[in-house]
């Protein structure tokens, strides 16, 4: 399990490439994804893997191929974020328009943040 190449140390230095390139097998990017592979390249050319690191490389391999299956079965974009965008409703501290008052259904002039009438307010509320 000697390098024939080059030294352990330099072997060791390859593997934490390689490992930090196993982590971008899980990223949303290809690009990033192929960045990995290219990462890992070097450890697997170098040297034969031990048992563990063949352990560990194809489990997280795998891992990253279901990950990517599993994106692909649910579409091929994941939904980040549940954005509802509504601009039309004015935000609940918009007072630049007169608003009624949703505790005792009066008006509220523009520019105030309090209901005349019976004092709520937006703040309270
Ligand atoms: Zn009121």
């Amino acid at each position: 399990m000697t390098a024939a190449v080059s030294g352990p140390e330099f072997v060791d230095v390859l593997l934490f490439i390689a490992v930090a390139g196993l982590f971008l097998l899980f990223a949303r990017d290809w690009t990033v994804r192929l960045a990995g592979v290219v990462l890992m390249l070097p450890r697997l050319l170098v040297a034969p893997l031990t048992l563990g690191e063949v352990l560990l490389f194809g489990c997280t391999v795998v891992a990253a191929i279901s990950r990517v299956v599993y994106g692909w079965s649910f579409g091929p974009s994941e939904p980040e974020r549940e954005a509802p965008e509504a601009p039309d409703v004015p935000e609940p501290d918009d007072v630049s328009e007169p608003a009624v008052c949703v505790a005792c259904r009066g008006s509220i002039p523009a520019g105030a943040n309090k209901c005349p009438q019976c004092g709520w307010s937006y703040a309270a509320g």
